[in-house]
C-alpha cells in the first residue's frame, strides 16, 4: 500500500503499528548485516547499548553446587529422625581452597558452611544454621530437610557455551551483571543511528532567540532529541525551515542523509503545510497520511528511494502531537535502526479517580498522572488546553489510553495506561 500525498491514507491505530513494525523489521535486518555495523565498547560504557555479539557463558553456572545458606550440609536421609545430632568434619566458606576441606561426607556427618561456598559431594541439603545448635564437635538439628534445599546445582543456571543474553538486545542491569559474570570487560554492540530533526514553521524561532509577539521558540526539536536519545540514537538538530517548498525541500535532502528524518509541523491541512507536497516531489511513497488516535492524527510515515530507502516521518507540529507519536510510531523504528529487537507496546491498568468523557472514533492518548501505591493507586487526567499544552503535560507521568468506541469510561473503571 503506497498512496501518494493527493490520496490520503488513515489508518486505525493498530494497522499504523502494524506497518511501522513491518518497515522497522526490514531495516533491522539490513541494519544486523551492514558492514561496520557494530564497535566494541567498554562493559560499563554498554549499559543501555544494543547488544551485537551474543553473551555465552564461558564456564557451568554456578561453577560448583552452591550453597544458599549459612548452615550445615547435610545428608537428607541422616534427618529422618529429630532431633539428629551429627558429627561435624569441617567448615567451608565462599572461596575454600578445596584441598584443605572435607570432600565427602559421609552417613552421621555435617559440614559447616557459609553462603556462596561449594556444597561437598554426598551432601545434598544444607540446613539453615537458625535450625541447629553447635555442641563442640556435634551439630543437633531439628529440622527436616528435603534432597536440594539450599542447593544450587551447578550448571544449572547455564551450562558452559549457553546463551545468556541474545543479540539486539539492550543491555540492562541483569545483562551489564551477565556480562561481567562471564568475564567480558568489553562488548560488542550496535552503532547508534544518526535521527534527523526537522522542525518546519515561519512561526518558529531558535531557543535563544527572543520571540515576536507571534513567534514562538522551538521546543519540539529538543523533546524529539530527548526521545530520541532515550530510544537509543543519535538526534542531529538540522536548521529549523520555513513554510517555503524550495527551502523546505533543500533541508529534508540533507536531513535524508541521516538514517532517519523526523520532520515536526506541516502536516495538517493548511494552506502553508508543505510537508507532504513537498515530499511527493521528491518521489515519497507514503504508508499512511493519518491515523485515528488523538493527539497526533495528521502522522505521516513514508520513504524515499535514493541509494537506499530512506525512512521518514512527519510529525504533527503541536507539542503534544510529537511526542506521542514519537513514542507509537517512531520510536519503533529508532529501535530497529539500533539493532534492537521489536518490543511490545506495554500498558498498565490503574483505576480512574474520575470519569473520562471524549467523542467516538479516535484512539486517546491523554496525558494523566499515576499516583498512589499499592492499593491506593489510581490515575487522572490533567487539565488541558489540548494537544498544545506542554506546561500541562509536563506535570503528566502517563498517558491513559481511551480506545475508539468508548465514549465513557467511569470512575473507579479500569484504564489503561502508557508510561513516559
Ligand atoms: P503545524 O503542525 O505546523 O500546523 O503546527 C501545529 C502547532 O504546533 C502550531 O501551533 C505550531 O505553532 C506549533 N508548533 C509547530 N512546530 C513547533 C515547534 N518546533 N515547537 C513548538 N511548537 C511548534
Ligand atoms: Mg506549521
Amino acid at each position: 500500500m503506497t498512496p501518494q500525498a493527493d490520496s490520503p491514507t488513515v489508518l486505525s491505530f493498530e494497522d499504523a503499528r502494524r506497518v511501522v513494525q513491518e518497515q522497522a523489521s526490514s531495516i533491522r535486518l539490513h541494519t544486523m548485516e551492514a558492514a561496520g555495523a557494530t564497535e566494541t565498547v567498554d562493559l560499563l560504557a554498554a549499559a543501555g547499548r544494543v547488544l551485537a555479539d551474543p553473551i555465552v557463558a564461558d564456564r557451568d553456572i554456578p561453577p560448583f553446587p552452591r550453597s544458599t545458606r549459612d548452615g550445615y550440609a547435610v545428608r537428607s536421609g541422616d534427618l529422618s529422625q529429630l532431633p539428629a545430632t551429627l558429627e561435624v568434619i569441617g567448615e567451608i566458606r565462599a572461596g575454600e581452597n578445596l584441598n584443605s576441606v572435607p570432600a565427602l561426607v559421609y552417613p552421621g556427618q555435617a559440614v559447616s558452611i557459609m553462603t556462596g561456598a561449594p556444597v561437598p559431594a554426598e551432601a545434598d541439603a544444607v540446613v539453615m544454621v537458625e535450625y541447629t545448635s553447635r555442641l563442640g564437635p556435634r551439630v543437633e538439628i531439628t529440622r527436616e530437610a528435603a534432597s536440594g534445599e539450599n542447593i544450587v546445582a551447578r550448571g544449572s543456571e547455564a551450562r558452559q557455551g549457553g546463551l545468556l543474553v541474545e543479540r539486539g538486545m539492550r543491555l540492562n542491569d541483569a545483562a551489564i551483571a551477565l556480562a561481567a559474570s562471564v568475564g567480558k570487560s568489553r562488548v560488542e554492540v550496535y552503532k547508534r543511528p544518526r535521527i534527523a530533526v526537522l522542525t518546519t514553521g515561519d512561526e518558529i524561532v531558535g531557543v535563544d532567540a527572543t520571540p515576536g509577539r507571534t513567534q514562538i521558540r522551538n521546543s519540539n526539536s529538543y523533546s524529539l532529541a530527548a526521545q530520541i536519545l532515550a530510544a537509543g540514537g543519535v538526534p542531529m538538530l538540522l536548521p529549523i525551515a520555513p513554510d517555503e517548498s524550495e527551502k523546505l525541500g533543500r533541508l529534508i535532502e540533507l536531513g535524508l542523509q541521516a538514517d532517519l528524518l523526523l520532520l515536526t509541523g506541516g502536516v495538517s491541512m493548511g494552506r502553508y503545510d508543505l510537508v507532504e507536497q513537498v515530499l511527493a516531489d521528491l518521489g515519497a511513497e507514503f504508508f499512511f497520511t493519518g491515523a485515528k488516535i488523538q493527539p497526533g492524527r495528521p502522522v505521516v510515515f513514508g520513504r524515499v528511494r535514493s541509494a537506499e530507502h530512506k525512512y521518514f516521518f512527519g510529525l504533527p507540529g503541536n507539542p503534544v502531537s510529537t511526542m506521542v507519536t514519537f513514542e507509537l510510531f517512531a520510536r519503533p523504528m529508532v529501535e530497529a535502526l539500533a539493532g534492537m529487537s521489536p518490543r511490545k507496546l506495554a500498558f498498565l491498568h490503574a483505576r480512574l479517580a474520575s470519569e473520562v468523557r471524549v467523542k467516538t472514533g479516535l484512539r486517546r492518548f491523554l496525558p494523566a498522572i499515576l499516583s498512589g501505591e499499592f492499593e491506593n493507586a489510581q490515575v487522572h487526567l490533567v487539565v488541558w488546553q489540548g494537544s498544545g499544552d506542554i506546561a500541562a503535560t509536563a506535570r503528566a507521568n502517563c498517558y491513559v489510553v481511551v480506545p475508539p468506541d468508548r465514549e465513557l469510561i467511569a470512575a473507579g473503571e479500569w484504564a489503561a495506561v502508557m508510561l513516559r
